[in-house]
Order: C-alpha cells, then sequence, then structure tokens
C-alpha cells in the first residue's frame, strides 16, 4: 500500500515529467518553425535531417508560424493610400448622411498628436514596456490640449450629427474641446475630476487629480467642502478620484455616465470607433447591440491604424490618423472646425482652485496659471493649433 508520502513523491515526479515532456515538444517546434521559415536551399544537411526526423510534428509547426505571423501582423500599424483613404471617407459620408442617431468610441489613438503615448501602437505605453520591462517616465498629462479630432467631434456634436461620445481615456481633453457634459461619457474616468463619495458632487480642478491615487486606492487626500461642514464623524467625505484602473469597476454616475452611453446605445444606428484597439471596449457588451430599440441594424465603422477584434464585424475599416480622417472628412462635411483655444477651455470656466490649506496636497502642474512652466521653443505647430502643441514645456524652479 503506498503511503501519503510516496503518493506525493510519485504525484511530483508524474508533473515533472509533463513539464519536462511540454519543454522539450516547445523546443522542438521552435527548432521546425525556424527551420521551416528557411528557403530550402539554405537548410543545413543537420537541419534537412531534423525535419525528416520530425516529420510527424511538421504539420503542428506549420499552424503554429501562421498563427505567430498572424499576431505579428495584428500589431503593425499600417495606414490606407490616399486614393482608398478617400474612398473609404466617401463611404463614410453617404453613412453619416443615412444614419439618425450617432455614437462614438474613442481610445488613446485619438490623443497621440497631443503628445499623450497611446496604449497599445508601436510607441505606445504597454508596447514600450514589454519591450523594455521598464516603466516610462510619466508625462505630466496636464500638459497636452485637445486635438484636430477632437474639435471635430464638437463640432459634429453641435450640429446634432453625432448624439453621444464614449471615450476610454482619462485625459479630461473631450470635456477641454468644449463638449457638453451630458453628450459624454468618460467609462475610465477623468484626471480632472474628484467626486465626494457621500454627496456624490464632483470637484473639477485644473490638475491631476491621481497623484497620490492608484489602483484600489482612490482617496486624493483632499474633502468635500460641503459635507465636511456638517461635521459627522460617520460621513465618508474624503474626495475620490474617478479613475477605473484594469480590474477595476467603475461604479460613478459622473465622469462615467454609463446611464448616458447606455441610452445612446439603445438608439444608434450607427457606431464610429476611432483611435481604439478595441480590447478593452469589446468586454462591455452593452456597447454592441446588434439592432437599436427600433430593431433597425446598427452598423459599425472602425478607424484604428492596427487590427482590432471588431474589424471582421465592421462595414469600414479605416486605417489612417485620425487627424488626418478627419481634416478631410470635415471638408467633405463642409463644417467649420474652431481652433481650441485655452481662454474657452470648458476646464477654466469649471474648476474649483486649492484653498490655503489644500496647497500641499498638489505637486503637480497647474492648468491656466502662468508662473509654473516656460516654454522652451517658441515653434508653434504650423497650420492648426492655435495655441500649446507640440511645444516643449519646461518646468521652472
Ligand atoms: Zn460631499
Amino acid at each position: 500500500m503506498e503511503s501519503n508520502r510516496e503518493k506525493r513523491k510519485r504525484e511530483h515526479k508524474e508533473k515533472q515529467k509533463i513539464v519536462s515532456l511540454k519543454r522539450e515538444q516547445s523546443t522542438r517546434l521552435r527548432r521546425l518553425g525556424a527551420i521551416l521559415n528557411k528557403d530550402e536551399d539554405l537548410r543545413t544537411d543537420e537541419e534537412s535531417k531534423f525535419l525528416e526526423e520530425n516529420k510527424s510534428f511538421i504539420t503542428i509547426a506549420k499552424c503554429r508560424l501562421v498563427r505567430q505571423n498572424e499576431l505579428k501582423q495584428r500589431t503593425e500599424e499600417i495606414e490606407d493610400e490616399l486614393d482608398v483613404l478617400n474612398d473609404k471617407i466617401d463611404k463614410l459620408v453617404d453613412l453619416i448622411g443615412k444614419s439618425e442617431h450617432i455614437c462614438v468610441y474613442t481610445g488613446a489613438g485619438i490623443s497621440t498628436s497631443s503628445n499623450i503615448p497611446d496604449y497599445r501602437g508601436p510607441n505606445g505605453v504597454w508596447t514600450q514596456l514589454n519591450k523594455n520591462g521598464s516603466v516610462l517616465k510619466t508625462q505630466d498629462l496636464a500638459l497636452a490640449t485637445p486635438t484636430y479630432t477632437h474639435m471635430s467631434l464638437k463640432a459634429l456634436v453641435k450640429a446634432n450629427i453625432i448624439k453621444h461620445i464614449v471615450s476610454q481615456n482619462c485625459d479630461g481633453l473631450h470635456l477641454r474641446s468644449g463638449l457638453p457634459i451630458e453628450k459624454l461619457s468618460e467609462i475610465h474616468g477623468n484626471m480632472f475630476v474628484e467626486v465626494c463619495p457621500n454627496c456624490e458632487r464632483a470637484f473639477y480642478r485644473n490638475f491631476d487629480v491621481t497623484e497620490h491615487t492608484g489602483l484600489r486606492h482612490h482617496k486624493t487626500g483632499r474633502f468635500c467642502s460641503h459635507c465636511i461642514e456638517l461635521d459627522d464623524k460617520d460621513i465618508n467625505c474624503e474626495l475620490i478620484d474617478t479613475i477605473v484602473h484594469f480590474g477595476e469597476k467603475g461604479y460613478l454616475n459622473y465622469p462615467l455616465n454609463w446611464a448616458g452611453a447606455s441610452e445612446a446605445v439603445s438608439k444608434c444606428d450607427l457606431i464610429i470607433c476611432l483611435g481604439s484597439s478595441l480590447k478593452v471596449l469589446k468586454n462591455y457588451s452593452c456597447l454592441w447591440p446588434k439592432k437599436n430599440h427600433k430593431k433597425k441594424k446598427v452598423t459599425l465603422v472602425v478607424c484604428n491604424l492596427q487590427w482590432t477584434p471588431k474589424d471582421s464585424q465592421a462595414s469600414l475599416k479605416i486605417n489612417a490618423k485620425c487627424d488626418l480622417l478627419f481634416e478631410k472628412l470635415m471638408r467633405k462635411l463642409n463644417l467649420d472646425v474652431e481652433p481650441y483655444d485655452k481662454d474657452k477651455d470648458k476646464l477654466k470656466q469649471l474648476y474649483l482652485p486649492l484653498k490655503v490649506d489644500e496647497q500641499e496636497t498638489c505637486k503637480r502642474y497647474q492648468l491656466f496659471t502662468t508662473n509654473q512652466i516656460k516654454i522652451e521653443s517658441d515653434s508653434l505647430t504650423p497650420g492648426w493649433f492655435a495655441k500649446g502643441a507640440n511645444v516643449k514645456f519646461k518646468r521652472t524652479k
């Protein structure tokens, strides 16, 4: 009879055997793949012999190669030729003309011309982290300004062509472009907003409120000016940021505004996705109805440089940078786009300055104040941006 100790020993041995078999198989397939990738004429005798000896594994190795190539292609950024792009924009104009209720979903790709790194592009945050295995230097996102795409979207909402915008971005640039709050769902939060967990009042700030916060740790160190007056020890009124990290579920009404998003999506007949890999958005099933409440088919358009998991369902896939797409689209729609103007920035109207006793809670750059930064170069980007974009800023001491 086998004792418990002997049983554990035997099971451990069996496990180790499986692990070593798997490792051996993986090494074999890798070697086969490398040989199969070579021209037949260039293979050495030893390599040809290895192929012959492992004939039964060749089909698996070939499948593996196809899969690897597919995955590699998915990470490549592809741009449509100009004539192809123009044809696609004609189709988009046609779809926009036929639609009654358009919703737009945006990701980091619409902010890249504002020097915010997107997440999964070749220079994206995640790609860089994968490559280097190191933490990137944090950029002060408060220095970014709305792009041409943000300003075009604002114009399209104003013209009542787009009914609602759902954004994954926390950079607050949609709000700062002047988009009405009720037309926007920032489903992963807004870095300029902190909320009271007791009364749910939102406090806008002119700086990134996430300085001391992170995953499952959202307290900003400031307090709700209304609830603190109640002088009740049982009330928790330490403000929290609104950011929804990977693995968290966002529950705040504002600025996430899931209610506004659901209502708009239930009515929509055209969804346009811009600058998002959709790898996270695809998981929110309520954003992807096949038919709207009038039982009308919902058409999908995707504009992204890389592959997305929704490409196969899209009626139109546009491989272009968002600013280029909108420059052409707005011209075809004959709509003017106001340049971003710092003085008309919505945040400038909404933000609540820090009180004297709160000054210590923020070391980050504060917008709309003049004494904190000096502009390194005064060569502004030609053309579109009135102020701010692509200028290197340097903090003064
Ligand atoms: Zn409160």
